[in-house]
């Protein structure tokens, strides 16, 4: 494999054309996708669009002629289709920790009132995203009922783990350090036989990986917007709620906007009938408008061509590290297997800091996670298979040369 072949890949790429809709700046490799996706060209337009004229001159008049308020759930049916939804299934708005915390007080209400009565356990990873542990832990002491949160230390001993007092399996799909993809449909299916729920985190997976909700048989799932689906810094999350489920749904954020008649400004709340009852208050419009131009980018292409290129372009990676930068401890952490796989590739090295940062400086943007893994994510819409040869270039450069420096600070966002 040389440079000219990856250009011949890029030739016969069928998604290369994408890469024009997106902003990019010409001096930099974007392997960054997996924490903020890059911004789609028609983002300034409709930015400016909707605080010139929406916002400017039609004032107030555009909660109803632009279409704001039901935002939400029109961004909702579109993205939708992304994971395996149903129109009406799904709402963008608030953050992911937010919904988080509205789906698994919802699935504990539901065991409580249900056929769970009594089980006080919710089952995830202690290597999940933190801020997915942090909301269950906050939440289970808040309702101050023995609730636990058990943490399980490796993937093989997720099945043990949900027992008769496990209440709600939640996972994240895509683990964001490793790149680890669960087996959805698997461990959906061996949760419920146990009589817990399955609460899916997509926010490494949306627009990352093809996903099958319904396929899955999954209880409630939530993700992020500006990750791989290009939504802008951080744009609104989603959260979906299947329709067998939208009955049984109540969750404790009972603001105005999932009321039954939000305008009626009763004293007293209702919940709306569907999936607008997880709503809770007004949504960043600007922010949330900008969501569309990701979605638009989508729709001319399919999940399952988007998943094809981001395996070569893994593949890719791993081989030309392995083969060009052998003589360096770097690790894989990524599993080789595609079907283990997600879009994103993880090295450890023992200065992983201090490489990252020198590879920024030279314009391949990754990002670092402790402990010592260095991140790059792969994003088809707009990743090439020259800048992959490239990115591993610079990165055999710097190590060979030690060009990169201890004694680099950390900055807040690392
Ligand atoms: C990125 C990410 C989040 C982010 O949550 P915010 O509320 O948007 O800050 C949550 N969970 C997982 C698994 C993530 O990868």
């Amino acid at each position: 494999m040389n440079r000219q072949d990856c250009l011949d890949c890029d030739a016969a790429d069928p998604l290369a054309g994408l890469r024009q809709q997106f902003a990019l700046p010409a001096d930099v490799i974007y392997l960054d996708g997996n924490s903020l996706g890059a911004r789609p060209a028609a983002a300034l337009a409709r930015a400016q669009d909707v605080v010139a004229r929406e916002w400017g001159m039609d004032l107030i008049r555009s909660w109803n002629t632009a279409g704001w308020f039901d935002l939400p759930k029109r961004l909702g049916d579109r993205l939708g289709k992304l994971i395996g939804a149903a129109p009406g299934e799904v709402v963008v708005n608030d953050t992911t920790s937010l919904n988080l915390f509205k789906a698994l007080a919802a699935a504990l209400h539901m065991q409580e009132h249900g056929a769970g009565t009594g089980r006080r356990v919710i089952v995830t990873e202690r290597s999940n995203f933190p801020t997915d542990i942090y909301m269950a832990e906050g939440l289970a002491s808040w309702l101050a009922r023995g609730y636990e949160v058990r943490l399980v230390d490796s993937v093989d001993q997720i099945p043990d783990a949900i027992d008769a007092d496990c209440a709600v399996l939640m996972l994240t799909h895509v683990n964001y350090r490793t790149g680890y993809q669960h087996d959805m449909a698997a461990l959906t299916a061996h949760a419920h036989a146990q009589g817990a729920l399955v609460i899916w985190d997509l926010a490494h997976s949306a627009g990352a990986v093809p996903v099958d909700l319904h396929a899955a048989g999954a209880d409630l799932a939530v993700g992020c917007t500006y990750k791989y689906l290009n939504g802008g810094p951080g744009a609104p999350a989603f959260i979906w709620v299947p329709q067998r489920h939208q009955a049984a749904f109540t969750q404790p954020l009972s603001g105005w906007w999932g009321h039954a008649n939000p305008f009626a400004m009763a004293p007293h709340f209702v919940p709306t009938e569907g999936i607008g009852r997880a709503l809770c208050g007004t949504q960043p419009i600007v922010s949330l408008t900008l969501v569309e131009c990701g979605l638009e980018i989508f729709e001319q292409t399919d999940m399952h061509a988007i998943r094809a290129k981001s395996l070569a372009l893994t593949d890719l990676f791993i081989e030309l590290v392995e083969a060009r930068c052998a003589s360096h401890p770097l690790g894989l952490v990524t599993p080789r297997a595609h079907a283990l796989r997600g879009s994103q590739v993880s090295f450890t090295h023992p200065h992983g800091y201090a490489v990252m940062q020198a590879l920024i400086a030279r314009g391949v943007i990754g990002d670092y996670r402790e402990p010592a893994i260095m991140r790059f994510g792969f994003t088809p819409l707009y990743t090439s298979f020259a800048e992959v040869w490239d990115a591993v270039e610079i990165l055999r450069q710097i190590l060979d040369d030690k060009a990169y420096d201890l004694a680099a600070r950390r900055t807040a966002v690392t």
